[in-house]
């Protein structure tokens, strides 16, 4: 066996061809023979087009199985798997095309496969190298031009199976899958844990909790964004008796509200278990599946991964080594260099810190720290207060230009309450310095596809409020 990943995956599948891998919504089944043999067709038809060893496949499709088959294939030539968001306008997906040059574009996964028909299956993989080439994943990037974070086979091989065995994966799990899949939470945590073990994937096109309540009877682990689990929660249906027969709650690719595991244990007696990674590395720590999970932290770094806080603080920048932390972002040198340290370490950008255990507890990213007055503010630090008071549901607390101290401390808040009574409540626990001058109030937080806030758009919004 080369170090393909698809090598990899494929000698998990169950030996029966009959056993479902895809359980849609519709009731029809995709089997693991199915895909087997689709991948095989697919990649013949790559081929045929005149797609090479490291030459770029580019997708932007609903998420199907078709989609999945696509991905395989294009891993079993060898080829570089290049997944666009389905909400990118057709100016930002020239600019990935122009930028990642890819062989081939592919905007319909089942007009694709319909037009593999009759090709000459590939049934070999394209041997691979461990540090060949097999993705390049475009940072979602809330300043300045997105980055392709170039993913290895090896990169992708290593953190399946660590997750695979932290996460305690067997024969016996169904997961069910309502992530995306033009992002690494939904294409390689969750497939590959899943591929694995050659277990069923309860399979929805898209996140919605009526779909997810039903979905859930027949599965064992979920994984989601925070957003997944604050909308189950706010659905009554959502009780300890309907899940009771789960095994594992995973959740990241966001902070998940220290109130949102505390309810979640509450209504279901589970204790979710919340991780962290990025594109540029996929899961990078987690909670433990035996032993405590703890609201706020994001546990130990996985097994061969070297972490440590930059800068000579207790707080500070995460930086990180390992098996699967990539090792350039596509055609962008000089970017490379800025964000690797001297002795190898990728700098996050992510500010935490670990305590005597050992557990990392992420405090936000080091371009959302405030400087007001000169003095540095945490917003995690402010949001955690704001979100205990009375009327509040979850906050953002940003940064806003204002002429004497820089930029101000302010705060957006999903609630409703008065302006100057919560000020005041913050006075009571924070330095002057860290209280906000303003609160606004609003009915939801913008979020990218992956439940993030965008600060960046709150900055916009409210960028005019002191005159400067
Ligand atoms: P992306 O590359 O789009 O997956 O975004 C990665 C970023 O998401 C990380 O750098 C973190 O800022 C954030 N993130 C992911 N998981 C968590 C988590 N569990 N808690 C806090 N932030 C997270």
């Amino acid at each position: 066996m080369s170090d393909n990943l698809y090598e990899l995956l494929s000698s998990r599948f169950p030996d029966d061809p009959a056993r479902p891998c895809f359980q849609l919504i519709n009731g029809e089944v995709v089997t693991y023979g199915r895909i087997r043999s689709e991948a095989q067709i697919v990649a013949g038809r790559l081929i045929s087009e005149g797609v090479v060893p490291g030459d770029r496949v580019a997708l932007q499709v609903e998420k199907s199985p078709e989609a999945v088959i696509i991905y395989l294939a294009t891993l079993m030539i060898g080829a570089v798997f290049l997944p666009l968001n389905n909400a990118y306008t057709a100016s930002e997906v020239a600019y990935f095309l122009g930028d990642a040059e890819p062989r081939v574009f592919i905007q319909n996964a089942q007009a694709y496969l319909a037009g593999a028909a009759g090709r000459k299956p590939l049934t070999d993989p394209v041997p691979r190298a461990g540090t060949d080439l097999a993705a390049i994943i475009y940072t979602s990037g809330t300043t300045g031009r997105s980055k392709g974070a170039m993913l290895t086979h090896g990169n992708l091989a290593s953190n399946a199976l660590a997750l695979h065995q932290a996460w305690g994966f067997s024969e016996t799990d169904v997961l069910l899958h309502a992530l995306p899949i033009f992002h690494v939470h939904g294409l390689f945590v969750a497939l590959h844990c899943a591929f694995l073990s050659g277990i069923p994937m309860i399979w929805m096109p898209k996140f919605d909790d009526t779909e997810v309540l039903k979905g859930l009877a027949g599965a064992t682990v979920m994984m989601g964004v925070p957003t997944f689990y604050t909308r189950l929660l706010a659905n009554p249906e959502f009780t300890r008796e309907s899940v009771a027969h789960m095994r594992l709650f995973v959740c990241g690719s966001a902070p998940l509200l220290p109130s949102a595991f505390a309810d979640f244990q509450a209504r279901t007696g589970h204790t979710i278990l919340e991780r962290y990674g990025m594109s540029e590395a996929v899961i990078i720590t987690t909670n433990p599946l035996d032993g405590s999970r703890l609201a706020g932290s994001v546990g130990f770094p996985l097994p061969g991964l070297d972490l440590r806080i930059g800068g000579g603080g207790d707080t500070g920048v995460i930086e990180i080594k390992g098996p699967s932390v990539f090792s350039a972002y596509w055609r962008m040198p000089e970017k490379t260099v800025e964000e690797f340290t001297a002795d190898g370490y990728f700098v996050t950008g992510d500010v935490g810190r670990r305590d005597p255990d050992g557990r990392v507890w992420i405090s936000g990213r080091a371009k959302d720290l405030i400087i007001s007055g000169g003095f540095n503010v945490y917003p995690k630090e402010i949001e955690l207060i704001l979100d205990e008071l009375e009327g509040v549901t979850e906050s953002a607390v940003i940064g806003l230009p204002h002429p004497d101290f820089g930029e101000a401390v302010c705060a957006v808040v999903i609630g409703s309450g008065d302006e100057t009574t919560m000020i005041a409540a913050c006075r009571t626990q924070l330095a002057a310095f860290k209280v906000p001058k303003r609160i606004f109030f609003v009915e939801d937080l913008p979020r990218n596809a992956m439940g993030k806030v965008q600060k960046n758009l709150l900055r916009e919004r409210y960028g005019v409020t002191f005159s400067v």
